[in-house]
C-alpha cells in the first residue's frame, strides 16, 4: 500500500544528517528542531499558531479539552471515520453523535449535521477523509448559526485545500476554529514514529492548547488546568523538517497517481472511482473505489491472489463498533455509511508509485470479471 523505504532512499542523506545532528545536540525534549518545525508548519498551513504534540489522537483530545465542554455535551462526528475521532470525545465524558456522510465524497453531510444539532451540541468534528476537504462552507455557517466549535480532523489531508465561493482558498486545518493533524508514517506528511500537531488562528486558544499539551502549565511547576503530556519528539521533528520541504512534491505525486487510476478506471463497470467536489484540492492519502454489486470482497481476494494489496477503510460504521455500543442505543442506521462499509476498497497509492507498478496494478484490476 505504501513504499516508505523507497521514499526514504530519495531523501536519505538529508534525513540521516538531520537525525544524527539532533542526537548529537542531545536536546531530546522540545529541542530547537521542534520550534523550527512549528514555524515551518505555520508557514505551510497559513495558520497563525501551530502546537506540535505527540500524535493525531492527542491533537483531537487536546483540542476538545481546550473548549470548556461539560460532561454530557454532544459533539457531532461522521459515522464513517477512523475510531480516533470519536474515541477522544467518549474518553472526555462527551457524547459522540454520529451522522451520515455524502456517498460521493465520503465526508460528513452538512444537511445531516443540522438535523443532529440539539441544545446539548457544542462542537462539530468534520473529518477530511482520504485527502479530501469536507464541505466547510455550510459547516462553518451552521457553526455560526448555532454557536458551535469546529475542530477539523485533518489527519489524512494535510496540504489539501478548499476554495470558498468568494474565491478565497484555505488549507485544511486552517478553516475551522482548530485543526488537528497526524504525522503517522503513512499520512501525507509522515514521520518515523508518532507525531501530531494542532493548528489555530485564535491566540487565546493557542495559549490554552499549548498549556494543556504541557501538563496544564504556562510557568514550570505551576499548573493552572488539568493537561496531559503530549510532545512532538525532537528526533521526529528533525525528520519532519526535511520531509516538509518535499511535501508539495509528494502531494503532487499522489495526485498524479490518482489521475492515472481515474483515467484507467473511470469507465470500468465494476466500481465507481472516488469523486471530488470542484472547489477542493484532493491530496489522495487514499484512493478508494466503491465496488458495485456486492463484489468488493471478491475483488479484494482476486487482487490478493495477484499480490496486489488493498485495504478496507472502514469495514464498520462507528456505531457498530463494540466500544461505541452505548452511544448507539437510539438505533443508528445511516444508509450511506452502511453502504460504504460494504463497498469501499482502497488500492495502493503513495509517493513512489511509478508508471510501471501502477500499470501492473491497473491491468490486474481490469482482469477482474466476475460471472
Ligand atoms: C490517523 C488518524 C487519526 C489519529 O492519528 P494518530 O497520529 O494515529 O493518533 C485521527 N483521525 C483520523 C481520521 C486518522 O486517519
Amino acid at each position: 500500500m505504501v513504499d516508505l523505504q523507497g521514499q526514504y532512499h530519495k531523501m536519505q542523506n538529508e534525513i540521516d544528517q538531520a537525525v544524527l545532528q539532533s542526537i548529537r545536540n542531545a536536546a531530546f525534549i522540545n529541542g530547537p528542531e521542534v520550534k523550527l518545525f512549528q514555524k515551518k508548519l505555520e508557514d505551510f498551513t497559513g495558520s497563525n499558531y501551530v502546537i506540535p504534540c505527540a500524535n493525531g489522537t492527542d491533537a483531537l483530545q487536546i483540542a476538545l479539552m481546550a473548549l470548556n465542554l461539560s460532561f454530557g455535551d454532544e459533539v457531532i462526528v461522521p459515522a464513517f471515520t477512523y475510531v480516533a475521532t470519536a474515541e477522544v470525545i467518549a474518553l472526555l465524558g462527551l457524547i459522540p453523535v454520529m451522522v451520515d456522510v455524502d456517498a460521493r465524497t465520503f465526508n460528513i453531510d452538512p444537511a445531516q449535521i443540522e438535523k443532529a444539532i440539539t441544545s446539548k451540541t457544542r462542537a462539530i468534528v468534520p473529518v477530511h477523509l482520504f485527502g479530501q476537504c469536507s464541505d466547510m462552507k455550510p459547516i462553518m455557517q451552521l457553526a455560526e448559526k448555532y454557536k458551535l466549535w469546529v475542530i477539523e480532523d485533518n489527519a489524512q489531508s494535510l496540504g489539501s485545500e478548499y476554495t470558498f465561493k468568494n474565491g478565497v482558498t484555505r488549507k485544511t486545518g486552517a478553516i475551522g476554529h482548530i485543526g488537528c493533524t497526524s504525522f503517522f508514517p503513512t499520512k501525507n506528511l509522515g514521520c518515523y514514529g508518532d507525531g501530531g500537531a494542532i493548528t489555530t488562528d485564535n491566540e487565546d486558544l493557542a495559549i490554552k492548547l499549548r498549556m494543556i499539551a504541557n501538563h496544564g502549565q504556562k510557568v514550570k511547576y505551576h499548573h493552572s488546568v488539568i493537561g496531559c503530556n503530549s510532545r512532538l519528539d525532537t528526533v521526529q521533528a528533525s525528520v519532519l523538517n526535511v520531509k516538509l520541504n518535499y511535501l508539495s512534491e509528494h502531494l503532487e505525486a499522489r495526485r498524479k497517481a490518482a489521475n492515472s487510476y481515474t483515467e484507467a478506471l473511470k469507465d470500468w463497470p465494476f466500481a465507481h472511482i472516488p469523486e471530488t467536489n470542484d472547489n477542493v484540492l484532493h491530496t489522495y492519502n487514499q484512493y478508494t473505489l466503491i465496488v458495485k454489486n456486492g463484489y468488493r470482497n471478491e475483488l479484494k481476494a482476486f487482487l490478493a491472489e495477484r499480490e496486489i494489496p488493498t485495504m478496507i477503510y472502514y469495514p464498520l460504521p462507528l456505531y457498530r463498533q463494540e466500544a461505541f455500543k452505548r452511544y448507539a442505543g437510539n438505533g443508528y442506521f445511516l444508509t450511506n455509511t452502511e453502504d460504504l462499509c460494504q463497498s469501499v476498497l482502497s488500492i495502493p497509492i503513495h509517493t513512489e508509485l511509478n508508471e510501471e507498478i501502477q500499470s501492473h496494478i491497473i491491468s490486474k484490476i481490469l482482469e477482474f470479471n466476475p460471472q
